[in-house]
């Protein structure tokens, strides 16, 4: 299987201003440090090998859409933030070239920043195209029907060519979906939302946003772990830090990725992808957040097996 990120932000999309471009362009000057390059090719073999993620790049701005490679023939894609808009481009490409117009969604809830891509999903314009939309929640053709409605939007979402299906999943029932079995998981959040958990051939990938893990809920944490148990990675809300989510941000929906790591090495899961970052976060603060979180896997990791953490971001690919 391959994992690829297309939106990583939790609630609202972000972008790059002038001044936080300038300010990585600054450093990246002050690290060269009057250094040479023959051309832009090897300037950018600098930028990638010596500067820090954070300066010669960055997290990306798109909200909640994650694509799992790995079914027979379709594609398999969880939630429809604003990073839909250039999957979809990427998909229209991939079918020109012989893939299967056949795609399955899988809906986390029905909250805007992952509901939000679904207008500019250029596949739901193609009359070739098959979208089954898989939820726990029945109000899912609702949600995404509304946001089309006239008032917000200028294309009503009957205009739409593309032959749509919804499908209403129970927890805990695994079903199949050309090759891959998966499974649902309730989780904490407002109007509730779901946990997919993707296997196939020995293979697991978890994908689970928008889900606030108490501290103190020993009942809902053995739930998480079993559902964790063994994954290969875990794509989880690490929205705010421990600090933020037990004083400030307590019952906002969201968790910490402290509690994240908690619960993967509970579940012995092999790695944790930190995702949903918070809008307000710069590169320079989601990078100090995966490098807190290294230290603090580092420091409980005792005698197990290390849990790798990595930090996920617009256009990250994991090979699973
Ligand atoms: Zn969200
Ligand atoms: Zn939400």
């Amino acid at each position: 299987m391959l994992v690829r990120f297309w939106g990583t932000r939790g609630s609202l999309p972000v972008a790059q201003q002038a001044d936080q471009i300038s300010g990585k362009v600054a450093r990246a000057l002050v690290a060269a440090n009057g250094r040479r390059f023959a051309d832009e090719a090897e300037a950018l073999a600098f930028v990638k090998s010596d500067l820090e993620f954070s300066t010669g790049a960055t997290f990306g701005g798109a909200t909640s859409c994650v694509e799992i490679e790995g079914a027979d023939e379709a594609f398999i894609v969880c939630d429809m933030g604003s990073g839909l808009r250039e999957f979809g481009l990427n998909a229209s490409r991939r079918c020109a070239a012989g893939h299967a117009r056949i795609y399955h969604v899988f809906m986390s809830h029905l909250h805007w920043d992952h509901i939000m891509g679904m207008p500019f999903f250029a596949p739901a314009f193609d009359p070739g195209a098959t979208i089954v939309v898989h939820s726990g929640h029945p109000d899912a053709e609702q949600a995404l029907r509304r946001q089309q409605e006239e008032i917000s939007f200028p294309v009503p979402f009957d205009w739409l060519r593309a032959k749509f299906e919804f499908i209403t999943h129970e927890v805990d029932k695994p079903f199949p979906v050309d090759g891959l079995t998966v499974t649902l998981i309730r989780q904490h959040h407002s109007h509730d939302s779901f946990g997919y958990r993707f296997e196939r051939d020995g293979r697991s990938v978890i994908y689970s946003t928008d889900s606030e893990h108490k501290l103190d809920d020993m009942d809902s944490d053995g739930a998480f772990e079993a559902f964790f148990e063994g994954a290969d990675l875990v794509i989880c809300d690490t929205m705010y830090s421990l600090g933020d989510s037990v004083s400030l941000k307590q019952d906002w929906g969201h968790s910490s990725n402290i509690v994240a790591v908690d619960l993967c090495r509970a579940g012995g899961a092999k790695r944790l992808a930190l995702f949903h970052h918070e809008p307000t976060y710069s590169d320079r603060d989601i990078a100090r957040m995966h490098a807190e979180t290294v230290r603090y896997e580092e420091l409980v990791r005792g005698d197990r097996p290390p849990l790798e953490v990595i930090c996920s971001y617009d256009g990250l690919e994991v090979a699973i």
